[in-house]
């Protein structure tokens, strides 16, 4: 595959909103998405501070808001104790919300290679000059670029294959990774939407 200016691995909000900014500056842009395009989205929660959404340079449409927050009402699990957490924000169809921003990025000219996987990053003369692809006829392909993102969310699957000796190449520990997941799953999060 032809040189890009810039290789996106993961097409989640990171990525794509990376990509669409990248190719709107004029830069050569590889999304390269391991789904199919219309079936990302995460499947985790979908609440986010209206600051997230202020920031961006462009806005969504109106269909990717579900509800409004003005806060979180967080409880202990024998619900004795409540802490109030004051803040807007929305709940996001995230189905919508990743069609949109992956539409974004391609209308601004990035180029969206979504059914591929990334396997992991090509490196030579100590750099990442690219990434190892599997496409999705079964065969692999490399794909290579001044610049390598890795927007793969938890998977990792450059950054977490990269020489030890590198100071990105710290792997989780699995252990103390799991440990606020698991703590979250104890407490029980209540969005405050403003009728409720
Ligand atoms: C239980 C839970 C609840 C959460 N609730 C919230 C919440 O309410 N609000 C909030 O703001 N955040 C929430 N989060 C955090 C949020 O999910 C993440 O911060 C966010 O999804 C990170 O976005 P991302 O684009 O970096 O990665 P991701 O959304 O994980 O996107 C990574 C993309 O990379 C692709 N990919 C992975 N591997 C490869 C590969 N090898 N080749 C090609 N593509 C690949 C994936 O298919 C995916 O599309 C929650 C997380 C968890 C675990």
């Amino acid at each position: 595959m032809g040189n890009f200016d810039v290789i996106v691995v993961g097409a989640g909000t990171a990525g794509s909103y990376a990509s669409y900014l990248l190719a709107k500056a004029g830069l050569n842009v590889a999304l390269i998405e391991m789904k199919g395009k219309d079936r990302v989205f995460k499947t985790t929660g979908d609440a986010i501070g209206i600051h997230h959404i202020e920031r961006m340079t462009i806005k969504p449409p109106s269909d990717v808001f579900m509800i409004k927050y003005e806060g979180a009402e967080l409880f202990s699990p024998d619900l004795s104790i409540k802490y109030v957490v004051l803040g807007k924000g929305f709940g996001l169809d995230m189905a919508k919300w990743a069609r949109w921003l992956i539409g974004e990025a391609e209308r601004a000219g990035a180029h969206i290679f979504d059914n591929h996987k990334v396997q992991g990053p090509i490196i030579e003369s100590g750099m990442v000059s690219g990434v190892r692809v599997l496409k999705p006829d079964g065969s692999t392909e490399e794909f290579r670029a001044k610049v390598v993102i890795d927007a793969s969310g938890v998977g990792a699957v450059v950054r977490s294959r990269l020489p030890r000796e590198w100071w990105v190449s710290e792997h989780y520990c699995l252990r103390t990774s799991r440990m606020p997941i698991g703590r979250l799953s104890r407490l029980i999060m209540i969005l405050r939407s403003p009728n409720s």
